[in-house]
């Protein structure tokens, strides 16, 4: 077993993604940068090692059984367990609410939502290997009921979220899910599991329109990736602390 904490990240070629890597990277842990392309992995990952970090590239797609598996089998082989697991890969197709068919949810619930609980399943193993290992699931200020139901709001206007709020709301009820079980069962109660928000940050996903810097998105699942163990299990937070579900 590797002294070092490993960390994995889903999703980390850019974006709060690759943040979360520097910056889990910057506090001493091992860093697997995921990512579904190869090219775009390793020129992420090179980046990142050039300034002296642990990085290395791990081939990530959290749609497909396959390359989850073989990510999964790497870690077993190289590391012998992982320590935090950020669920951070995810997708947006904007579409108006009365638009959208039964269809075309399918490609944000099989990325956020069925991604999440692929990749959280085969990494189950190698995080109750680990003394202390963290979950961290990528949610949304657009998952939370509060914000959709006040009236003008901006939440409450973006219809176009449609299927991407559903499925980060569906993310928090699947955190919540794990943590209970987690608690129930000996061997992973030492699993904690605590979903994020990064708030609205510049990136790729709103076409660079967020406020804050992929750096401050970051914050909130690099706090949680690496929380001690009297830390929450099973909440909902941005960097500030706890939201409302
Ligand atoms: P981003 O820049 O678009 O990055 C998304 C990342 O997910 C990319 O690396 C992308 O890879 C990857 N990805 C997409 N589908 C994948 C798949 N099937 N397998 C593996 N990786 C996949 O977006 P971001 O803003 O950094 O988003 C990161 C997370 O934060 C997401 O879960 C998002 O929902 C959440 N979030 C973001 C905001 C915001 O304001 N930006 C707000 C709330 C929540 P490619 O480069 O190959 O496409």
């Amino acid at each position: 077993m590797s002294a070092k904490k490993i960390a994995l990240v889903t999703g980390a070629n850019k974006g709060v993604g690759l943040a979360t890597a520097r910056q889990l990277a910057e506090r001493g842990l091992t860093v697997l940068l995921g990512s579904r392309d190869t090219e775009r992995g390793a020129a992420a990952a090179k980046e990142l090692a050039d300034t002296g970090l642990t990085v290395r590239p791990v081939q990530i797609d959290v749609t497909d059984d396959a390359s989850v598996a073989r990510a999964a089998e790497l870690i077993d082989r190289e590391y012998g367990h992982l320590d935090a697991l950020v669920n951070n890969a995810g997708m947006l197709i904007r579409k108006p609410a009365v638009e959208v068919t039964a269809e075309d949810l399918r490609p944000e619930f099989e990325t956020n939502v069925l991604g999440t609980v692929r990749v959280i399943h085969a990494m189950l193993p190698l995080l109750r290997r680990s003394p202390s290992a963290r979950i961290v699931n990528l949610s949304s200020d657009s998952a939370i009921f509060a914000k959709a139901t006040e009236k003008g709001s901006m939440f409450a206007r973006s219809h176009e979220s449609f299927a991407y709020s559903a499925t980060k709301t569906a993310v928090n009820m699947l955190t919540v899910k794990y943590a209970n079980a987690f608690l129930d069962d000996p061997e992973l109660a030492h699993v904690k599991i605590n979903a994020v928000t990064p708030g609205y940050v510049a990136t790729d996903l709103n076409n660079f329109k967020g406020v804050k810097s992929t750096d401050e998105g970051a914050r909130a699942s690099v706090y949680w990736a690496t929380v001690d163990d009297d830390g929450e299990t099973g909440g909902f937070f941005d960097d500030n602390g706890p939201v409302p579900w």
